[in-house]
Formats: C-alpha cells, structure tokens, sequence
C-alpha cells in the first residue's frame, strides 16, 4: 500500500456539486481534498458542456427559485475574477400556452421571490423575437437577469479556486472498500489508500456505480444530445440582445443564442435511454440530425440549410422525481452523497456547494426534498 494522508473531508467529483462544495469547505477553513477521475469539467461529466441555463422560473418548486437566486450573484462575482466570462447575461425566455400550470406557478414564485421578470402577451412576444416561430397563442415570462453559464470554464475557475485557497487536488479513480458504520478510507485504482473524517461521494451519473445496492434505483443517467447550428453570417439577430435563451416546456426543447460564435444551440429535454458515463458513444445517428433540424428549422426558419456546426452527448443523471438527491448514507455516517443534478443542476451549484459543506460541518437545517426518505421508489420521469 502507498502512504496515507488524512484530510477532514475528502470530496470524490469535482463536477460543479463537488468544486462549490470543495470551496465552501475550505473557506469554512477545513483541510480538503478534491479528487476527479478524468479531471474537472471533463468531457464525459455533466458538468463539461459549453453552456448551462440558470434561470429562476421553476413552477411552485421555491426550494429551486431560492437556490438559484442565491447561487447568480456567486457566479457573477466569479466571473468577474476570471479572465474570460463565466456569465453571459442573455436573459431566459421561458413560453407556454396561456394558463399552464408551470408557467402560472413560476409567475407567481418570481412575483413572491421580488425577482424581475417580464410578462409578454402573445402579440408582445412575436414582435419582440421575430426570429422565433412559437406555437399559436403563446405566451412568455422573460427573465432579463439570467442567462447562460460557460459551464466547462466555470466549473474549472470553481476548482481552479479552490486550489488556490489550499485545497488539494488528485486525478484519481476512487473505489469504496466494504464498511460498516464508518468509511475509514478510499482506495484508488493505483492503490493508494485515502483517509478522511468525511467522505462527500458528489460522482454525477456515477453514484450508482459506486453505490449499487443504494442507488442504482434512484439515479438514472441518460443520454442527451445538443446540437450547434451555424447562424447566418452578419446576421445579430441570433445573438444576444437580440435572442435570449428560449425554453418551451410544452415543446420540450430549449435553445441558447449564438455566443461566442459556436452556434445556435437547440436541444430536447426529453430523457434519452440509458448511458453509461464511461463507455457510451457521444456520436449522434444521422435520424437524430435529421429529426433535430427539422424542429429547429420550425422554430428558427432563419436557420433552414444552417450548416451543423458541432453536436455533443452529455448525460443527465436523473432521480426519481427530478429532485436532488443529498444526504447522508443511510449505513456509513461519515460518507454524504451529492447529486442527482437532474438535468438542472448546473446553476445551482454555488448554492449546493454551500448546503453541502453546512450538511458536513452539521449547520444546515436538511431540505425535505433532498433526502433519501423523499425520493419516490420508481422513476418518474419527472423534467425540472
Ligand atoms: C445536455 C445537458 C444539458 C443540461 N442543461 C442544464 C442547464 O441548462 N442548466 C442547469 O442548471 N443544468 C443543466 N444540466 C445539468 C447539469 O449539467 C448537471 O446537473 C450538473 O453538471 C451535475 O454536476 P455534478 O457535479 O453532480 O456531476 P458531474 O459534472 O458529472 O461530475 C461528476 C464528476 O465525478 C467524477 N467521478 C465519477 N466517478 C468517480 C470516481 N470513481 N473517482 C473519481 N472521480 C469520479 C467524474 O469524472 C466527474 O467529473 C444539463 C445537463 C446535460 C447533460
């Protein structure tokens, strides 16, 4: 065996659950290590896309308007730190039909929660974004403020950061021996042996990989395909201020502008099949293209013959409910698992970070929500 260091807490992830919470630990002034197989932001993480939505607007789910609200002003503020952007505030366009329950909720959680949002009648809404087709009779909630995080930039400053106030960082592939009650260690592929007081397990669509027994039917990853369409050259007005980023949740798909010139991007939020995080292909079937540009094209007649600038497959890592999933192992009283992100965890990160090291240092008042007790016992394919 290899020499052991011991650390307070030991965080295994260093997606955008683990970087927030790796920083958060450390300004509460622990010793930390923060530990990624392939590297934070890495392309096969939930975390290593090009961009990520943070909007506030989340039906009568408050917990996720309040986290989301917290999480803006940190992102901004790392932003400003951080040689390229980090933020880009485009504002989020969320449309429905009039009288939708999501929308009606999200409209009255954002009036209670003081946050500004715009209310556009359908006439408003086709004059202001000419360049969208929505479906008929349509309404929308702008939401000026939000906008679009650089989530692979962004979550390397988080743990970038991190290192700089002390943390310690490792590329390693982590394994948890059998215990009982109290995880003393971790061990590594090259078999090195990890000691912690505290273990913060934050793997994203590989928690059920390292906790079988316990996860694997409450977190479900699958695979989500995003493409990048070339916008016409010249052409602002699939940039911002012009185009904010659009979500339908009747429609199931959301957009993002053309930033930084990699295209517009158009996605599905439906949940794909089954993914295997380490494994599974990220190429993208000709019917898939085929299918997505005729949607796109529906919706952004402008981008009809726009050439295919980039595709990508990344994997969200579903819980039951659509809920995240944070608490302590019901068996080992020093490990905490973080995640179930659930195709809308990104923004949240900086709030998370902070529950997360609260939950560690036993501070936080636990949030009924994310507890193992909460989640249902089958999936239900719930979209947030
Ligand atoms: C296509 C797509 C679109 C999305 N859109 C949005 C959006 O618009 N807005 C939003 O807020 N959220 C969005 N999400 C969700 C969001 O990206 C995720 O919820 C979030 O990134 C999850 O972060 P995480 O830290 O839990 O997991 P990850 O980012 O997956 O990080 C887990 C890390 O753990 C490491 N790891 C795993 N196993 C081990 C091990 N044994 N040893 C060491 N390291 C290990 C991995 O290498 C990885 O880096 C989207 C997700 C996808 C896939």
């Amino acid at each position: 065996m290899k020499s052991s260091t011991t650390f307070d807490v030991a965080v295994i992830g260093a997606g955008v659950f683990g970087a927030w919470t790796t920083l958060e630990l450390r300004m509460a002034k622990l010793r930390v290590l923060l530990i990624d197989a392939y590297g934070s932001g890495n392309s096969r993480s939930s975390s290593g896309g090009e961009s990520r939505i943070i909007r506030m607007s989340y039906g009568d789910a408050a917990v996720y308007t309040r986290f989301a609200q917290q999480s803006l002003p940190r992102w901004i503020e790392l932003s400003k730190q951080n040689a390229d952007p980090l933020f880009d505030p485009t504002g989020v366009l969320f449309t429905a039909l009039p009288s939708t329950p999501h929308f009606e909720h999200s409209r009255a959680t954002l009036e209670k929660a003081g946050i500004p949002f715009d209310y556009l009648d359908n006439s408003t809404l086709c004059a202001r974004y000419p360049q969208i087709e929505f479906p008929d009779n349509s309404v929308g909630l702008l939401e000026p403020g939000s906008g679009a995080l650089m989530a692979r930039r962004a979550v390397r400053a988080v743990a970038a950061a991190a290192t700089k106030l002390g943390v310690t960082y490792r590329q390693e592939a982590i394994f948890v021996p059998p215990a009982k009650d109290t995880l003393d260690a971790v061990f590594t592929r090259s078999n090195g042996r990890i000691e912690a007081g505290q273990f913060v397990f934050a793997c994203g669509a590989w928690l059920p990989r390292l906790f079988p027994h316990l996860l694997k039917r409450l977190i479900h990853p699958t695979r989500q395909e995003i493409f990048f369409f070339g916008a016409p050259p010249g052409s602002g007005q699939f940039s911002p201020p012009s185009m904010p980023i659009w979500i339908d949740f009747g429609l199931a798909v959301y957009s993002f502008p053309d930033l930084e010139g990699r295209g517009v991007k158009f996605a599905i939020d439906r949940h794909g099949p089954a993914f295997d995080p380490d494994l599974g292909s990220r190429q993208i079937s000709a019917k898939s293209i085929r299918d997505v540009r005729q949607l796109a094209t529906r919706h952004f007649p402008a981008l009809a013959g726009a050439p295919l600038l980039e595709t990508r497959v990344c994997q969200y890592e579903n819980t039951n409910n659509g809920d995240f999933l944070i608490d302590r192992h019901p068996d080992l009283r020093n490990v905490w698992i973080a995640g179930g992100g659930s195709g809308h965890g990104f923004k949240h990160g900086p709030a998370v970070g902070e529950y997360v090291s609260a939950m560690v240092r036993g501070t936080a008042k636990p949030e009924p929500r994310f507890l193992f007790v909460a989640q249902p016992a089958t999936w239900e394919r719930s979209i947030y």
